[in-house]
């Protein structure tokens, strides 16, 4: 008898979509992932507080970020092929062009940028950051990469009136 109080996300829960969707195929619109991402924004906010929510975004980001490592990318590769390959993976699933602005290659910490983000690219100025999933994505792949704990921080954000999204990630072994 399975728990019935928790779930434990698998990459198999994603499905067949080459049986599942013979026709239209594994692709959708972003106007459907924004439709889900924000409605659950606002139905967890109202029941949990908008910090909450958004503390969960980032858990929920952290855990997909370690499984999308696990599962479509390369943990054997050095660090600049590793880069590489993640950028173009980005750019496959339509998830944004990621730069890589300035890198610190011994201790991990980087400065990058997402543009044409999924998240947040043509929203309206918020003068907020909303790319809590993200954040915790970015932090998930490299600490799935390395086995050390990392933070990702959104500096600037389409919905701050930047054109694109920038990212602080630090490797947290590194900064004690
Ligand atoms: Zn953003």
């Amino acid at each position: 008898m399975p728990d019935q109080h928790s779930y434990d996300f698998t990459w198999q829960d994603l499905g067949d979509l080459v049986s599942g969707r013979p026709n239209l195929g594994d692709t959708t619109s972003v106007v459907v992932y924004r439709l889900m991402v924000f409605t659950f924004k606002d139905v967890l906010s109202k029941e949990i507080g908008l910090a909450q929510t958004r503390q969960l975004f980032v858990k929920a980001g952290r855990l997909a970020g370690m499984e999308f490592c696990r599962n479509l990318l390369d943990k054997n590769l050095e660090i600049e092929a590793f880069i590489a390959q993640l950028k173009q993976t980005l750019i496959e699933l339509k998830i944004g062009v990621l730069r890589i602005e300035s890198a610190d290659l011994q201790r991990l910490d980087f400065t990058l940028t997402v543009s044409e983000d999924l998240d947040c690219s043509g929203l309206s100025v918020l003068n907020d950051s909303v790319c809590d999933y993200d954040e915790g994505l970015l932090a998930g792949i490299m600490e799935e990469y390395t086995g050390k704990p990392f933070s990702a921080k959104e500096i600037d954000c389409w919905a701050t009136g930047d054109r694109t999204c920038r990212f602080v990630v630090k490797n947290l072994a590194e900064h004690d």
